[in-house]
């Protein structure tokens, strides 16, 4: 049962499975379009104005203009 899940030991497996995840869709965005995620293509590294930084690609499957936030 979940509930019975010492406290710290649901962290550690949220952030395992975030690792796993982030690893896993290295270099997939959300389409917004086909909403559904995608492998970026042509993924380019940006800094969005705030001076954070992003990459920036093209969605293989419709073409529209995908972000993805975060060093590339
Ligand atoms: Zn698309």
């Amino acid at each position: 049962m979940i509930l019975a899940w010492p406290i710290d030991r649901y962290y550690w497996y949220l952030l395992t499975s975030l690792e796993i995840a982030k690893r896993r869709f290295m270099m997939q965005a959300y389409c917004m379009k086909c909403r559904a995620k995608r492998e970026i293509k042509d993924p380019k590294a940006i800094t969005f104005k705030n001076g954070r930084p992003a990459t920036q690609g093209v969605c293989p499957v419709c073409g529209t203009k995908m972000f993805r936030i975060g060093k590339t």
